[in-house]
């Protein structure tokens, strides 16, 4: 049976963080809407361009652009035994439409984690991240600081600050998860599948907090 995991969290939570663990524990691919949209960017693909203004605006890509990135993702065979989502659904329109894929697929969404964190630290975390070039891992300037402050401790790639986490930007970020994804909470907690992780403590800390009611959920 296919197990699709859904991270929800305002940008700066740590979603990209843990799903860099949840999915190794688990063993399910790691699909960021996001990194999907930076790629495409960064290849300068039809795609790419589309997105790009939304993006540097702090703004959502419109539904049916990413919808169609995120099917096709998706119809590749790791994500045949599921997949771990991050950063998809952010609108009430794609968790619906996704939940329509998954029962096609003879699937459903399992578990929600909701990652919260108060909107001072997400500017705090968003104003130090680095990023890395080629995987997507991240770092903090003081909390999760690289061994060397200019490459990746993974994969020796580049480390860089997005353009999108820039304050002005940032600001906007948050105010559209608070506008748009927040309902969010609502749709999953009703379906009884919202896990409610507390992401003020350690990278550690919310982990084995994360993996432990996951792997309940996955034996249940
Ligand atoms: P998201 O994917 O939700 O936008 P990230 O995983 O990229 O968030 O984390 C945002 C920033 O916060 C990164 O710089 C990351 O190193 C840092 N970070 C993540 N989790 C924690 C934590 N529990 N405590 C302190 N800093 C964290
Ligand atoms: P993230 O890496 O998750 O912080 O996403 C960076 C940016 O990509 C967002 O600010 C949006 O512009 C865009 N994006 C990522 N995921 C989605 C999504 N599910 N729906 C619409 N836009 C998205």
């Amino acid at each position: 049976m296919a197990f699709f995991i859904v991270l929800l969290g305002p940008p700066g939570a740590g979603k990209g963080t843990q799903a860099k663990l949840i999915s190794q524990e688990m063993k399910l691919p790691h699909v960021s809407t996001g990194d999907l949209f930076r790629e495409n960017l960064k290849q300068g693909t039809e795609l790419g361009k589309l997105a790009k203004g939304y993006i540097d605006r702090g703004e959502l890509v419109p539904d049916e652009v990413t919808l169609g990135m995120v099917y096709q993702r998706l119809s590749q065979p790791d994500c045949a035994n599921g997949a771990l989502m991050d950063g998809f659904p952010r609108t009430l329109a794609q968790a619906d439409a996704f939940d329509s894929l998954l029962a096609k697929m003879g699937s459903q969404v399992n578990a929600v984690p909701y990652i919260h964190v108060s909107e001072q630290e997400l500017v705090e975390r968003l104003s130090g991240r680095l990023t890395c070039q080629a995987g997507g891992h991240v770092f903090h300037k003081k909390y999760n600081p690289p061994e060397d402050p200019e490459r990746c401790d993974f994969d020796g790639s580049l480390l860089y600050q997005r353009d999108d986490d820039l304050p002005e930007t940032v600001k906007n970020r948050i105010s559209v998860f608070f506008q748009q994804t927040s309902p969010l909470i609502e749709y999953y907690r009703k379906q009884g599948k919202l896990i409610e992780i507390n992401g003020m403590q350690t990278v550690d800390q919310v982990s084995v907090e994360v993996l432990k009611l996951l792997k309940e959920m996955k034996t249940e």
